[in-house]
């Protein structure tokens, strides 16, 4: 699955539904949209204590993803890498299945954020 991307003209942007703002607008709502989709490929690295991901942007590796002890990482492009997201699903060694899906596109749409500010996408 893709990440929506809006963007728009004065440098705001959507990735999924996070609203990242440009300096214009950090209180007041922006106008206008422009749409692209942008793929990231999640291969799955371990099933379970922890549970992880590799993630692609095309074929360069952009993110690992982790689940272990009950705390999810998102690390930039790699191991070691700048942390983009940390949070606590419900499940512990691997998510529950009702949370993953969830979990897995807040990881894209940090990663995409990313990509974006970073002028990679
Ligand atoms: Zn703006």
């Amino acid at each position: 699955m893709s990440v929506s991307v809006v963007t728009l003209p004065c440098g705001c942007f959507f990735a999924g539904r996070d609203l990242h703002r440009c300096e214009a607008h950090e209180e007041k709502e922006p106008e206008g949209i422009e749409t692209k989709e942008i793929e990231i490929r999640l291969e799955k690295t371990c099933s379970a204590y922890p549970e992880s991901y590799d993630a692609f942007f095309g074929t360069e590796q952009v993110g690992y993803l982790r689940l272990r002890w009950g705390d999810f990482t998102v690390e930039f492009p790699d191991v070691g890498g700048d942390l983009l997201l940390e949070g606590s699903p419900n499940g512990f060694g691997a998510f529950d299945d009702d949370e993953r899906e969830e979990w897995l596109d807040k990881a894209k749409a940090a990663i995409v954020a990313r990509l974006i500010k970073d002028g990679r996408a």
